[in-house]
């Protein structure tokens, strides 16, 4: 099985952390979220143990320009539903500052959006790995809670990670993600080996072609199996992958 190095998005072009943290205590974040914040031991406690808290000297940060799919990933590292409300406000205001460039906020927990006002250069994101219950491997909100909070939230661009994906029922997955008309999807296996119940390839080159028909499909880390019986005609992108330069956080 052929995986890629890295599990960030290829079209974050910076990892904007002025908020760090989050409790949900997904298995596969150990190794890697929360495995680059343990880079931080000599810099900040909070950073290492993962504990959600505020970084306001990042506020002015300089940030790059995004062009086409490209993003800056607010708050990579954590997951605002642990975040003060003033610290996102913060951040919000910063990036109304900059309509020209294009930001990303993902949540486990999409309620948490209903909190602010996003403006229109940012995408909203949530992760729907299956829409099988695995209870066992996060304290996030069951999928399909995070599918009705999802639905309900009102802003024109919304994305979906099938991330680390997770063995599902065909049919329902694909007819869930459809229901939440999201303008990319994201695709890929576990690059961590967390032990994680899969789908069988033929069953992820099933959903990779349908999503393809309605959406637009981008892959990430997914074995050299899936990636050779992907039919040529589907619209779908293989993201270069690369590693993220966190110098500077
Ligand atoms: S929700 Fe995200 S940041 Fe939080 S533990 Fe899970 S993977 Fe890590």
């Amino acid at each position: 099985m052929t995986k890629t190095k890295s599990n960030m998005y290829s079209d974050s072009v910076k990892q904007w952390n002025v908020f760090v943290g989050c409790e949900y205590d997904c298995h596969y974040c150990r190794k890697s979220f929360q495995a680059q914040m343990k880079r931080q031991k000599h810099n900040c406690d909070d950073c290492y143990t993962y504990t959600p808290h505020f970084h306001p000297e990042r506020l002015r940060q300089s940030l790059p320009k995004t062009t086409g799919d490209e993003f800056i990933w607010a708050c990579s590292s954590g997951d605002i539903t642990f975040a003060k409300k003033e610290w996102i406000e913060q951040i919000l205001d910063r990036i109304r500052e900059l309509p020209f460039k294009t930001f990303f906020f993902q949540s486990k927990n999409p309620k948490c959006f209903r909190d602010y006002k996003f403006p229109k250069n940012v995408l909203l994101g949530t992760t729907i790995e299956s829409n099988r219950i695995y209870k066992t491997i996060s304290k996030a909100p069951i999928i399909n809670n995070r599918l009705w909070d999802f639905k309900d939230i009102k802003h024109p661009r919304k994305v979906v990670t099938i991330e680390p994906i997770m063995d599902f029922d065909y049919w329902t997955l694909r007819r869930w993600i459809y229901s939440l008309h999201p303008e990319r999807v994201y695709v890929g296996y576990d690059t961590k080996k967390s032990g994680l119940e899969e789908p069988p390839f033929s069953k992820t080159v099933q959903l990779i072609t349908t999503l393809g028909n309605f959406t637009k499909v981008k892959l990430k880390y997914l074995p050299i199996e899936v990636l050779d019986r992907l039919p040529k005609m589907v619209k779908y992108e293989k993201i270069d992958n690369k590693i993220e330069d966190y110098s500077g956080w």
